[in-house]
């Protein structure tokens, strides 16, 4: 059966949904009001002009009493997120932003923790989504991440600037108590705990202590990095969630396909001026051949994939080498098309963009 987007979005909480960006409603009986519109903006912080509802079908509605925008969810982020077209908003609302990437979903892969409740788990990360949505680069709060990632990991600021604007990467605070007390709030304590977010007994969700967040398409997983080098023994990165798809970031030449390992080398790949597509594959164990045979053919017009598995040379057997000739025959046997492994001289791409802009 096709999915109805517009029925699944508009189920979503439009009173949560508008507390993100206009402030908290206050409830009047049935319907919550806001001194905000997504229209117009904010009036005098007195004037409640903007009312919410819900409909005989339980499909809540705004009304501004003010400049007379109405509507459900989808014409609200279209007005907040400046998106012009509603399928398009209610994709973003869904977590849909690689619509046309994939569409197998892969059972294999192991997330970093066993969630409690994947319905919980997928409403916390979508919530999460929706607040770091619109995200301004320049922020304080989140100015060590940023500098992270431009400084440390050379990944040019425009490039950061777009992986947000396509909603592929978000940022909660560099200070943990700030990034708890913005989760606490955003998300609810409640949502959190349900999907093992938040463990019983800690004062504070574990992810308040990595602010850069990697969000896979259709929001059933996201990843929480550290803005700094791992100490001994900790891990840079953590996926939460299950079956989650790889990354996609849709290039302008849809002739080629790189294929790399994870979202800093889809951004690393950016920078280094690939202009196909890119499918960020969140990790040697967790994809199946399946999963490109269905990229295939969402994706016709693909003629030549590009291999840029990490070169693991001081590894035992280079997994990143053994993963790389896997893709390259499944590619050729089951797709029947061109790949070429083009690996790092060592290192992952991202190594490969630090070794070039110190050159
Ligand atoms: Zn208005």
């Amino acid at each position: 059966m096709e999915r109805d987007l517009f029925a699944e979005a508009k189920v979503l909480d439009l009173v949560a949904f508008l507390e993100n960006y206009l402030g908290n409603g206050k409830k009047e009986g049935k319907s919550y009001r806001f001194t905000a519109c997504p229209q117009c903006g904010q009036s005098s912080a007195k004037s409640e002009k903007l009312s919410v509802t819900a409909g005989n079908s339980g499909t809540q509605h705004y009304r501004c009493y003010r400049c007379g925008a109405a509507g459900t969810i989808i014409d609200a982020a279209m007005a907040i997120w400046g998106v012009h077209e509603p399928l398009e908003a209610a994709k973003i609302l869904l977590g849909e932003n690689a619509p046309r990437a994939v569409v197998i979903k892969r059972s294999d892969s192991k997330p970093a923790e066993p969630a409690n409740d994947p319905q919980a788990m997928t409403a916390a990360i979508t919530r999460i989504r929706q607040v770091t949505a619109n995200q301004n680069i320049d922020d304080p709060r989140w100015r060590k991440a940023v500098a992270y990632l431009v400084e440390e990991r050379c990944i040019p600021k425009a490039v950061v600037q777009e992986a947000m604007k396509r909603l592929i990467l978000g940022f909660i605070p560099d200070d943990v108590s700030n990034a708890a007390q913005f989760l606490e709030r955003s998300v609810g304590r409640e949502i959190l705990e349900a999907s093992g977010l938040w463990k019983p007994g800690k004062k504070i969700p574990g992810i308040s202590f990595r602010p850069i967040v990697s969000f896979f398409p259709k929001l059933t997983s996201a990843e929480f990095r550290i803005a700094r080098s791992p100490v001994e023994g900790e891990k840079k990165a953590m996926r939460y969630g299950v079956g989650s798809y790889p990354w996609f970031w849709r290039g302008s030449n849809p002739a080629a396909t790189m294929l790399v390992e994870g979202a800093i080398d889809i951004m690393s790949a950016v920078a280094l001026g690939y202009e196909g597509n890119i499918l960020g594959l969140p990790g040697a164990n967790s994809w199946q051949p399946e999963m490109l045979e269905a990229y295939q053919m969402k994706n016709p017009q693909t003629q030549v994939y590009h291999i840029c598995t990490d070169n693991d040379v001081n590894q035992k057997d280079n997994p990143g080498r053994m993963w790389a000739i896997k893709l390259k025959g499944i590619i050729e046997k089951n797709l029947r098309k061109r790949a070429d492994i083009t690996l790092p001289e060592s290192g992952d791409l991202n190594d490969a963009l630090r070794r070039r802009n110190k050159t």
